[in-house]
Parts: C-alpha cells; sequence; structure tokens
C-alpha cells in the first residue's frame, strides 16, 4: 500500500508512521528526517535546508522532490509499499509526486490527513523529545521514556529538536496553514483524502484507520 500522511505540526503523523510500519510492513518516507540526516552529514543540501528548518520555514521545494524522487526510483525497498509523511507540503510538491508516480506507474492507495486542534498541537511540540539515534518518538508528558532523556528502545539520547520552540511552532503553524492546507483540497478532488480525529490516542487513530482498509478490502490484497 502506498500512503501519504498529511496534516499540522504535531498531529502525529510520525506516531502514527511508527505503528503503520510494524502492522503493515511500509517503509517509513520521512522528508524532515531525510533533511535532518542531510544536515547531520553535512551536504550541501543539508548545509541549503539547516537555515530554513531553523526558521520554521518549508526547504525549497527543488530540494525535496530531488530526495523524494530518488528514494522512489531507487530504494528497491519501496515496492513493499510505503508511507510518506511530511511529503508533499506544497501544491507544487503534490504535482511533482503526481508526476513521478505516474512515470514508476504507481499510484496513491490513500491520502491520510490527521486534522488536529491548535492546544492539542501546541502541547505535542512543545513535549516531543526525539531520539538522536533511531528517530522514536517521545513526549515529556504524554510518553515519557522510561529512563529520563534515554531511548527505550536503543538506549540513544532522547533531546528536543531545536525547531520544537515556542516561536518557531507559531511560524511552522502559519506556512502549514497558507502552504500546505491547499493541498489537502488537491487530493480531495481526486477523491484519495480520508480523514482522521489526529486529537485522539494514536491507538484509536490506527483502528480508525485498520476500519477503513477494511471496508475498502484492502488489507487481503497485501
Ligand atoms: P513536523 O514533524 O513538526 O511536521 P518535520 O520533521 O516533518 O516536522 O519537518 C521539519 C522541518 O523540515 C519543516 O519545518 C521544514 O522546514 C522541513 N521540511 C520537512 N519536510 C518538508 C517538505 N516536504 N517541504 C519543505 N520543507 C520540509
Ligand atoms: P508529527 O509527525 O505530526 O509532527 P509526532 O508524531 O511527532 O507528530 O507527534 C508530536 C508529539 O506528540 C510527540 O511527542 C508524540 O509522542 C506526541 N503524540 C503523537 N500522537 C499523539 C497522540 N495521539 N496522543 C498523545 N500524544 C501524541
Ligand atoms: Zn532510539
Amino acid at each position: 500500500m502506498r500512503l501519504v500522511l498529511l496534516g499540522p505540526p504535531g498531529a502525529g503523523k510520525g506516531t502514527l508512521a511508527a505503528l503503520l510500519k510494524e502492522s503493515l510492513e511500509l517503509v517509513h518516507i520521512s522528508t524532515g528526517d531525510m533533511l535532518r540526516e542531510e544536515i547531520k552529514k553535512e551536504t550541501a543540501t543539508g548545509r541549503a535546508a539547516k537555515k530554513f528548518i531553523e526558521k520554521g520555514e518549508l526547504v525549497p521545494d527543488e530540494f525535496v522532490i530531488r530526495l523524494i524522487e530518488k528514494k522512489l526510483t531507487s530504494d528497491k525497498r519501496v515496492a513493499q509499499g510505503y508511507l510518506l509523511d511530511g511529503f508533499p507540503r506544497t501544491r507544487k510538491q503534490a504535482e511533482d509526486l503526481d508526476r513521478i508516480l505516474r512515470q514508476i506507474q504507481q499510484p496513491l492507495d490513500y491520502v491520510l490527513y490527521m486534522e488536529s486542534t491548535l492546544p492539542v498541537i501546541i502541547q505535542r511540540l512543545g513535549g516531543r523529545r526525539v531520539c538522536k539515534n533511531c528517530g522514536a518518538l517521545y513526549h515529556l508528558h504524554n510518553k515519557p521514556s522510561k529512563k529520563e532523556k534515554v531511548c527505550d528502545l536503543c538506549g540513544g539520547e532522547v533531546y528536543q529538536r531545536a525547531d520544537d520552540n515556542e516561536a518557531t511552532i507559531r511560524t511552522r503553524m502559519d506556512v502549514y496553514l497558507k502552504s500546505t492546507r491547499p493541498v489537502i483540497d488537491y487530493y480531495k478532488v481526486q477523491g484519495k483524502l480520508k480523514k482522521l480525529d489526529g486529537d485522539k490516542d494514536s491507538e484509536e487513530v490506527q483502528v480508525a484507520l485498520m476500519q477503513i482498509f477494511h471496508e475498502d478490502h484492502k488489507l487481503n490484497k497485501h
């Protein structure tokens, strides 16, 4: 199955992706994670992306589209199905993704829109913590690691992303409303959009999604 996860920062895209990756054996493709990896490796893309990410702005389309195109056309694992998390984030990215998928004849199955309200988003992003080593997601109150600042899964260091501060969160929300919201309508017109309540517990969201897959007989094809 080929899925896209859409929604504001903090809606729980990464968390749901981690759950689905396990249960459906899908490859998790997060442009945020890919860009942070480029920064870590100090590549040209990483250097260019860093200043945008720090400000909470979008990295220019051509950089992320290039990363995604390379991934979808050269990583053999994507044949087993994948989850795009945090991409596309602009109409241009959505159009280019359609072009790439037409070329490789792999249409998307669903675009999952995780709707979430502002107070929930702010609480989640303010308390979000991430494992530096494996990317596992934690939350100071909602999902603390067993041992402070140590990842339950790999023992790596659990840290707070530099862009999860109040001022940058505000910018990211503005950017979301202006640039990413239109992507929802783009997919609605295509009839691919399914809405999920991102304010709910992640397990509840997963159950609601499995119900959709069952109704559409998607799981027996897998
Ligand atoms: P969140 O989990 O809060 O939604 P991400 O990890 O997906 O954040 O993204 C972090 C930052 O990386 C974004 O604020 C943006 O600067 C950059 N980024 C990630 N994906 C994209 C994209 N598809 N287009 C442009 N910039 C992106
Ligand atoms: P996104 O990828 O959409 O930016 P994340 O999955 O990174 O969102 O979640 C943001 C923060 O909120 C993380 O700290 C995560 O542990 C927490 N979180 C995610 N989903 C839920 C949920 N359904 N209920 C409570 N906390 C959640
Ligand atoms: Zn870890």
